[in-house]
């Protein structure tokens, strides 16, 4: 079987769930037996949104190879358990570095170096590349933006060269539109759907089907009138209610057959239904959860949910893993103090210390760090969570009053977080970080050992700075134990407190790695010994 390409574009508004609604898709294929992957092609001129500040792109998600990637990726990694890479993740400004690049090395042989052919070509080259492996049965693209977007333009229109260059039945799109209630008038309105896929129309994209967000069932009337009016089959319209959980989002999606109907339009030859018994039992699982457990994550970025999504979701999965639900409380670190850290985080279960950049906000994440080592709540930190754990343990147990990070303060006479030795020659910021995913060892005999089950590991990272080793001996000596290392660099990845219920700072990122059917150990005994 040739690989199958499915485009997925987005009409009427921003933020519809493309990206729920691909993995969704995904999953019921892969659930039928076809190997599946899922790609991301972003609009916007950055190369990746590693630059981009949380409260512009929500979380910045990171794959094995060290992309630094859309979060969406990291829907489609948990919902189809399957790794991306940076080949999923495309964006306009890589598109036109690559070809400014080639236009600079001559490749272009003289030629006017325009968006069609040039611009287009590389995205179709990109759209296709995933294909080339012959590991995929079928690859999913969701192109991001809204229809009618001038950024969007050019994906348009590489999809549609594409869906006349491709063989006959391999390829096919589906397009997402709001469908509103107005209230006032009481009645569900298909008219912007209507204009969204005439635009998408006028460049020459016919979608196969469209799937309408609405909060309403559409019914057989509404149905047969988008089917009309939006040139598609009656039964290709397929409704999208909101949902509970966007974990329910595929048993919805193939409740109104959309599985079947993507097989039979492609001419895949597969009969199998969906085999979801994991996928549900998760489900059941979060359904019913018999205690609720609170957990406190200070952050920088709080009042975005989707900047700390990877981490929210992992809670997710272990609260279901653990049958409870777990309340996270989002709390901004700017706003701790030494005075009302008590007040804040009392009658917390457990303590998450948050990822982050840059000073501000650091001092409440110390003071938070204090209350839950000198409280005994349970106690991950990630990343800077695990570096601010260290600076307080400096401060408060080695009495090194003015301990810090160097992104804190550079002139610390104990700088127990520095700078890595490799960052100190880089000026350049896109890119550079220590990035991806490193084999790390676990001591054995150590709470991060039991947790893992296992003494190698691999988990992704995001970071600058490092715990000095120079020290490690002192923190040793004072109880902080370093009980997972990077076997070739000696960098110290995880640190733990012997004698506390749980107190774990790991300098790389559990959450992305965390899914329904494989919820993440670290998570899972963090909300373990939050219940207790
Ligand atoms: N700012 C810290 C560093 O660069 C932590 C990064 C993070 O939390 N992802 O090392």
């Amino acid at each position: 079987m040739n690989t199958k390409f499915i485009f997925i574009t987005g009409g009427v508004v921003s933020s519809l769930g493309k990206g729920i609604i691909a993995a969704s898709l995904g999953k019921l294929l892969q659930a039928r037996g076809l190997k599946v992957t899922i790609q991301k092609f972003d609009p916007y001129i950055n190369i990746d949104p590693g630059t981009l500040n949380p409260y512009e792109h929500g979380e910045c998600y990171v794959t094995d190879d060290g992309a630094e990637t859309d979060l969406d990726l990291g829907h489609y990694e948990r919902f189809l358990g399957v790794p991306t890479s940076q080949a999923n993740n495309v964006t306009t400004g890589r598109i036109y570095y690559t070809v400014i690049n080639k236009e600079r090395e001559g490749a272009y042989l003289g030629k006017t170096v325009q968006i069609v052919p040039h611009i287009t070509d590389e995205i179709k080259r990109r759209m296709l590349l995933l294909g080339q492996s012959g590991e995929y049965d079928v690859i999913i693209t969701e192109v991001g933006g809204t229809v009618g977007d001038m950024e969007s333009q050019p994906f348009i229109e590489a999809m549609r060269q594409l869906q006349w260059e491709l063989p006959e039945g391999d390829c096919m799109c589906i397009h997402l539109t709001l469908v509103p209630y107005l209230s006032a008038a009481k009645e569900i309105k298909t008219k912007p759907t209507q204009h969204s896929v005439q635009m998408l129309q006028h460049s020459g994209v016919m979608p196969d089907v469209i799937v309408c967000r609405t909060e309403h069932p559409l019914g057989p009337e509404l149905r047969r009138k988008i089917a009309l009016f939006c040139n598609v089959k009656p039964g290709h319209v397929i409704e999208s209610q909101d949902a509970w959980s966007i974990y329910q989002v595929p048993l919805n999606m193939h409740k109104e057959h959309l599985d079947e109907l993507v097989v039979r339009k492609l001419g895949i030859e597969n009969f199998n239904a969906p085999d979801l018994a994991r996928w549900t039992e998760f489900l059941d699982n979060l359904q019913k959860p018999s205690k609720t457990v609170n957990i406190a994550m200070v952050g920088k970025y709080v009042a975005l949910q989707d900047a700390y999504k990877s981490i929210l979701e992992s809670f997710v999965h272990a609260g279901a893993a653990c049958g409870c639900k777990v309340k996270v409380h989002s709390l901004l670190s700017d706003d701790i103090t030494a005075d009302n850290v008590t007040g804040k985080l009392s009658g917390m279960d457990g303590i998450l210390v948050a990822p982050g950049f840059g000073e501000r906000g650091l001092e409440g994440k110390i003071h938070a760090v204090h209350y839950a080592r000198e409280n005994n709540i349970p106690f991950l930190g990630i990343c800077l969570g695990m570096q601010m754990c260290v600076v307080e343990y400096a401060r408060n147990v080695l009495g090194w009053a003015d301990a810090s990070s160097t992104e804190l303060n550079s002139k610390t006479t104990h700088p127990v977080i520095d700078l890595m030795e490799e960052q100190k020659k880089t000026t350049v910021k896109g890119g550079t970080m220590r990035l991806g995913a490193y084999t790390c060892k676990l001591k054995k005999d150590t709470l991060a050992y039991k947790i893992y089950g296992t003494e190698t590991i691999r988990e992704r990272h995001r970071h600058r700075y490092e715990f000095n080793g120079k020290y490690a001996a002192d923190f040793e000596r004072a109880g902080l134990v370093a009980s997972g290392t990077n076997p070739d660099t000696g960098l110290v990845e995880v640190v733990e407190l012997p004698g506390h219920p749980f107190f774990v700072g790991v300098q790389f990122h559990p959450e992305y790695k965390s899914t329904p059917e494989h919820p993440h150990p670290l998570f899972k005994f963090f909300v373990q010994a939050a219940l207790k």
